[in-house]
C-alpha cells in the first residue's frame, strides 16, 4: 500500500470516527434545554436546574456519576446525557410528562425535581395518617418527617439514568415490563455493589408497599400492563408493578448473576421491535431462558396473576 493512500485511510477513518461522535452528541434532545441556567461541576455530563439559587443537587450528582461510571464499564461505552433540575412550579414547560418531581429519562436527558417532588408529599401525607405501627419503620431511613425524595429522587434517578443505555439504541422493547426490569436490576446491582450506604434507601420503602399488599392494585396481570403502563394505571397500580419488578430485580442479583445486566441490555437491543417481529409469550420465554438467563424467563411464565 502506498503511503499516500495510507495516509487518505487514516483521514478518513478519522472523518468517520468524528461523524461517529457528532452522532453520539446529537442524541440528546436539547430543544428542552433553553432558558435553564447551567451548573459549573466537575462531571463530563452537563447539568442545567431552572433556579441556581436552591442547592439540592451536589448528592444526587455524585451518585449519579457513580453510577455512569458504573454502567459504562458493564456497558462498554461512555453515556452521553444532560441532567435537568425542575422546580415543581416549572415541570410542564420543561420535562416530557407529569407528575412534577417524579425522575423520567427520554432522548438523552435524565429530569428530576428541583424541589421537594409532588409525589413525594402526597405519598407522606397518606402514609403518616396511617396510625404509626405502620410506618414507624420508614423514620430510621427517612427521617423523623419522613423524606420521600430520598426514595423518589435519589433512588429512581439511579433507575431512570439506566433506561438511558437502552434508549440510546432507539430500542422499542419487545415488553415494557422487561425495560423496566433493566432499569431496576441496573439500579439495584450499584447501588448493591457501589452505594451501599444507599441501600436502606432504595429497599426500605418497596418492602413498605409490598408488606401492605395488594389493595392498591386493581389491575395485577403483565398483559395489562403492557396494554396501560403509566398514562392508564393509578399512580399506586403503576407502583405496584414496579415492586414486583423490584422483588424480581433483588433476587436476582442478590443470587450472584451480574452479567445477567449486558446480556439484557443486548436482548432489548437485538429484539428491537423497529427491526424485529414481535414474540409471542413463549417465543419470548423461549429466548429469554436461551439469550439472558431462565430467571428471567420464569418471571414471565411464574407471574402470579394470569
Ligand atoms: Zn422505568
Amino acid at each position: 500500500m502506498k503511503k499516500s493512500t495510507l495516509t487518505n485511510l487514516v483521514a478518513i477513518l478519522l472523518c468517520c470516527l468524528s461523524t461517529q461522535l457528532q452522532g453520539q452528541e446529537s442524541w440528546i434532545d436539547t430543544s428542552i434545554h433553553s432558558g435553564l441556567i447551567e451548573l459549573k461541576t466537575e462531571y463530563t455530563f452537563k447539568t442545567l436546574v431552572s433556579n441556581d439559587s436552591i442547592k439540592t443537587t451536589t448528592e444526587t450528582l455524585k451518585n449519579l456519576n457513580n453510577a455512569k461510571l458504573y454502567f459504562d464499564k458493564i456497558f462498554q461505552t461512555d453515556l452521553d446525557f444532560a441532567v435537568l433540575f425542575i422546580e415543581n412550579k416549572e415541570w410542564s414547560k420543561y420535562a416530557y410528562f407529569p407528575p412534577p418531581g417524579l425522575p423520567q429519562a427520554g432522548n438523552g436527558n435524565v429530569i428530576l425535581g428541583l424541589d421537594k417532588s409532588v409525589v413525594s408529599r402526597e405519598i407522606e401525607k397518606m402514609v403518616t395518617q396511617l396510625p404509626e405501627q405502620y410506618w414507624t419503620s420508614l423514620k430510621p431511613v427517612y427521617g423523623e418527617n419522613i423524606d420521600l425524595d430520598l426514595f423518589y429522587r435519589e433512588t429512581l434517578s439511579i433507575h431512570e439514568l439506566a433506561h438511558l443505555y437502552h434508549f440510546k439504541e432507539g430500542t422499542k422493547p419487545q415488553r415494557k415490563w422487561l425495560q423496566e426490569l433493566f432499569a431496576t436490576l441496573s439500579m439495584y446491582s450499584f447501588i448493591k455493589e457501589q452505594s451501599n450506604s444507599s441501600y436502606e434507601l432504595m429497599d426500605t420503602y418497596p418492602e413498605f408497599v409490598i408488606q401492605s399488599g395488594d389493595r392498591m392494585a386493581e389491575f395485577k396481570t403483565l398483559k395489562d400492563f403492557e396494554e396501560k403502563y403509566v398514562q392508564k394505571l393509578t399512580p399506586q397500580n403503576y407502583e405496584w408493578y414496579q415492586m414486583q419488578l423490584y422483588q424480581n430485580a433483588k433476587s436476582i442479583i442478590n443470587s450472584g448473576k451480574s452479567d445477567i445486566l449486558i446480556k439484557l441490555l443486548n436482548f432489548l437491543i437485538n429484539t428491537d421491535l423497529n427491526k424485529n417481529e414481535i414474540l409471542s409469550d413463549s417465543e419470548l420465554s423461549t429466548r429469554l431462558e436461551k439469550e439472558v438467563g431462565k430467571e428471567i424467563a420464569v418471571i414471565l411464565t411464574n407471574w402470579k396473576h394470569k
